[in-house]
């Protein structure tokens, strides 16, 4: 494969934003090929000037600046109140305005017009996610004929959902203009293909090759991986160790049921509280025995909702604890800020069950990362929702239906009752999985395919 060239929202200019798993893949894959990323600066400026080049171990960066309106209509609402809440399902809650989407293509243009002057025969480009959708086709426009891969890391919804975009004819065509599509799952590809097949006469030759518009382009699963053996070393990092000392204290000997999430409505956080209620409602003998701890750090796009969600979330817990809370028990209690990975990968360790219960996910990878921060011979158990990303690979655990709290509690039960050697079974498969189908696993099967798209 000759450079890679990355677009994606953020980049991974500041040496600091490395450290999540995406940014680390991408990052290697450039600085293997010698390649560039573009991207915002994180800036907002009254007006946009030059780009700013940055130059790291081979890698360049170019980013740009947005203006107030740019950041408002592309960023703020078209991508996050619009296609976030439509790709997870939510239409209810998305904005359809009229001016949105013509910032959100503007920008996407804009950046393809950034990108284009740089891209040389050999290349291949790899944009990311929802911000981005259009971005193939200006790539094109701009002259560009080369591969163009596109990886969504959010899910794609059934066809009749995405038809609630008023765009949504526009956005797929140009999306048929990448070369290679990833998505999260073998649903989300389904879907995508489905809206294809039903409305474009598209047909789905196998392999993930698509015939549409009079082109051939591929589509498939590539579910994203996590850095596998370096989560597990910081399970047992000193940092990691003191945060699961503190919250030790905090438990003083009950069994820890934890929650990591983003505070964003796809989370399922209302209805995983309502289980809770129900297990201490419906399975007396976990009172005064079980303690659980909600992380959930506010969402920065998503103000407005995010308020909302508050509100329900105190309600909830406010009646939990008033219910059942005693001089030295707090059931459940959730700190809206965030922890570092490693300080919550000691959490990880030590609890007993893991809730990953979000409406609707593209992957979740908490899910991944609680997976691997287990003592062999102690694992906790982790109860999943059918609807995460993460369920087509983990289905060795336990897999539930958010939306059904008496049996989500019913499930937290029979987790925190299961024997060790049951918890150790269904542990080794999923680490197994876990570690085959790695983030370096992931960008090498993606990779592999663009490249071969090239011959
Ligand atoms: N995370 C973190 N600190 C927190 C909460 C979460 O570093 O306080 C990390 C977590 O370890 C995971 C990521 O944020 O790597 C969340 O990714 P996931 O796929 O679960 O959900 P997303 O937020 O992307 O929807």
């Amino acid at each position: 494969m000759g450079r890679l060239i990355a677009i994606s929202n953020r980049t991974a200019a500041d040496a600091s934003a490395r450290a999540g798993g995406l940014a680390v893949a991408v990052w290697e894959s450039l600085t293997a090929t010698g390649g560039m990323w573009f991207g915002w600066s994180g800036n907002i400026v009254d007006e946009v000037g030059e780009p700013e080049v940055i130059k790291d171990e081979g890698v360049e960066f170019v980013v740009t600046d947005f203006t107030e309106d740019e950041h408002d209509g592309f960023y703020l609402q078209y991508a996050n109140r619009v296609i976030w809440p439509v790709f997870h399902y939510r239409v209810d809650l998305a904005h359809f305005g009229n001016t949105e989407f013509a910032t959100y293509a503007a920008v996407n243009e804009r950046i393809a017009n950034m990108v284009v002057p740089h891209l040389k025969e050999g290349d291949s480009v790899w944009v990311h996610d929802y911000h981005f959708l259009l971005m193939g086709d200006y790539l094109r426009k701009g002259g560009w004929d080369g591969p163009i891969g596109f990886f969504l890391h959010i899910p794609f919804p059934s066809p009749e959902v995405f038809m609630a975009l008023p765009e949504h004819e526009q956005i797929a065509r140009a999306m048929c203009e990448f070369s290679v599509l990833g998505f999260q799952s073998e649903s989300d590809r389904s879907n995508f293909v489905q809206y294809l097949v039903r409305h474009y006469d598209a047909v789905d030759e196998g392999d993930g090759w698509i015939s549409v518009f009079g082109r051939r382009i591929r589509a498939n699963a590539y579910p994203i991986g996590i850095e596998a053996e370096a989560f597990a070393e910081a399970s047992v990092s000193q940092r990691a160790m003191t945060a699961a000392s503190r919250i030790g204290r905090f438990l003083g000997g009950r069994q820890l049921v934890l929650g990591v999430d983003r505070m964003d409505y796809s989370k399922g956080l209302p209805q995983r509280f309502e289980a809770v209620g129900k297990l201490f409602d419906h399975f007396p003998k976990t009172r005064g025995k079980v303690s659980v701890t909600q992380i959930a750090p506010p969402s920065r796009s998503k103000v407005e909702e995010y308020r909302d969600l508050r509100i329900q979330l105190d309600e909830l817990a406010g009646r939990i604890n008033g219910d059942y809370g005693d001089l030295d028990w707090i059931p459940l209690r959730y700190l809206a800020r965030s922890y570092d990975r490693r300080e919550l990968a000691g959490l990880y360790r030590i609890a007993s069950v893991c809730l990953v219960t979000p409406l609707r996910d593209g992957m979740n990878l908490v899910a991944k990362e609680f997976v691997m921060a287990q003592d062999p011979e102690n694992p906790g158990v982790l109860i999943l929702s059918q609807f995460a990303g993460a369920a087509e690979q983990l289905s060795d655990t336990l897999i539930v239906n958010p939306h059904d709290s008496d049996k989500v509690a019913e499930t937290i039960y029979q987790a925190l009752e299961m024997p060790l050697e049951e918890r150790k079974a269904r542990w080794e498969k999923l680490r197994k999985t876990v570690v085959e189908q790695d983030i370096s696993w992931w960008r090498q099967k993606f990779l592999d395919d663009l490249d071969a798209k090239t011959d």
